[in-house]
């Protein structure tokens, strides 16, 4: 066997796959924008909501700008602010404790579970004392499916419960995905998702969606989302946001969420081969028992002294990889000062040195799985 090792570059999301996939249809629903030019809040934002609410099962979805108005307008609308703690993950994407900031409150930094990356309920616990030492109120906690995994929602809603603590699950990764039969989307009190390109359901530009069961709360956000408007555009009866979803990129939604659950199968298959040829020589990734993910990312572990040998490896036969973080929130300058969860976040800081994603998209097609094996086997045994 001494076949030459191809070196040419594969992507790590390939978002122009799908866009060749889909062609016509996406042209053909700009187009009608185009020509109905209801630019702002047109029938495709409407629609797309029916949409997406049908799609997980909860009872309203209210579109946003972001994912991070996502996160943002629902603690907005549950008044958390000055003098509250948010308890948010420290091993996630930042934006997730940037929202906390955003209103004044504090986010209170939590540890997670060596298996799932996810928010760990027992640092959870630890985290809440010291909130309240600090003069804080505990009001609400944000958890993250963090790679397209769900969080261990039962654990969390028990905590929250007990402590009348409002739940915002951050599926921006996740979004598709189950916990326990459920689709993301109606655990807790509210859930944010983002349609950011490289996420599972992304759209060609920026957008998010949040889900509630919560007639109340889901009239709050949309009046939220259009600058705190009431019964008419110029009665202002909150302060809001300009916070609204463009109808060109739901045009663009509604035809990326009719094949979602077709890329949702691909990526689970993707996955599934990688464990099966790795899992003898690295860390793999762990979906919890009754769980199912949408693969965002597919991580695994290398030992921290290896980790940037293993991806010039593999980067110079063309396979780029990713680091989903290198820094945990709490060591990152603008966060430097929130406080942490009794304990510390040891778990956090361990898989900031260790943790790699491999390409994942739907359109990774047989040969290129191959390739991403061989390579990784090579560069481990090497
Ligand atoms: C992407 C992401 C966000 C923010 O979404 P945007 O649409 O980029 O604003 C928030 N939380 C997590 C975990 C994310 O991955």
């Amino acid at each position: 066997m001494n076949q030459q090792v191809r070196t040419d570059s594969i992507p790590f999301i390939d978002v122009a796959a799908q866009r060749r996939r889909l062609g016509r249809v996406i042209d053909d629903a700009v187009a009608r924008v185009l020509a109905h030019c209801q630019f702002i809040h047109g029938p495709e934002v409407h629609a797309a909501e029916a949409d997406l609410a049908a799609f997980c099962g909860a009872r309203h979805a209210i579109t946003c700008a972001s994912g991070t108005d996502a996160l943002l307008m629902p603690l907005m609308a549950k008044g958390v602010g000055p003098g509250d703690a948010v308890f948010t993950p420290a091993f996630t994407f930042y934006a997730t404790a940037e929202v906390a900031a955003l209103v004044g409150a504090t986010p209170v930094l939590v540890d997670v579970e060596e298996g799932s990356f996810n928010l760990d309920p027992e640092s959870l616990i630890r985290a809440i004392p010291v909130a309240r030492k600090q003069g804080l109120k505990p009001k609400a906690v944000i958890p993250v499916d963090l790679f397209g995994q769900p969080a261990d929602h039962a654990a969390i809603a028990a905590i929250a419960e007990a402590e009348k603590l409002f739940v915002i699950d951050d599926a921006a990764q996740a979004f598709g995905a189950t916990y326990r039969g459920r689709k993301l989307g109606t655990f807790g009190g509210a859930t944010g998702t983002s349609f950011f390109p490289a996420k599972p359901l992304g759209c060609y530009g920026d957008g998010g969606a949040i889900f509630t069961d919560d007639d109340e709360l889901a009239e709050i956000l949309r009046s939220l989302r259009v600058h705190g408007e009431g019964r008419s555009r110029y009665d202002c009866v909150r302060i809001g946001l300009n916070g609204r979803f463009d109808t060109v990129q739901a045009a663009v939604l509604i035809e990326k969420l009719k094949i979602f659950p077709d890329e949702i199968v691909a990526r689970a298959r993707i996955a599934e081969r990688y464990s099966a040829a790795l899992a003898d020589i690295a860390v793999v990734p762990r979906v919890a028992e009754g769980s199912t993910s949408v693969w965002a990312q597919y991580t695994i572990r290398v030992s921290s002294g290896r980790r940037d040998e293993f991806a010039a490896t593999l980067k110079a036969q063309g396979i780029p990889t990713a680091i989903h973080y290198p820094k945990p929130v709490h060591t990152q300058s603008a966060y430097r000062h929130y406080p942490v969860a009794e304990g510390g976040l040891p778990v956090s800081e361990r898989l900031a040195v260790e943790v790699i994603s491999l390409p994942m998209h739907a359109y990774l097609d047989g040969p290129v799985q191959d390739r991403v094996i061989a390579a990784v086997r090579r560069a481990l045994a090497g």
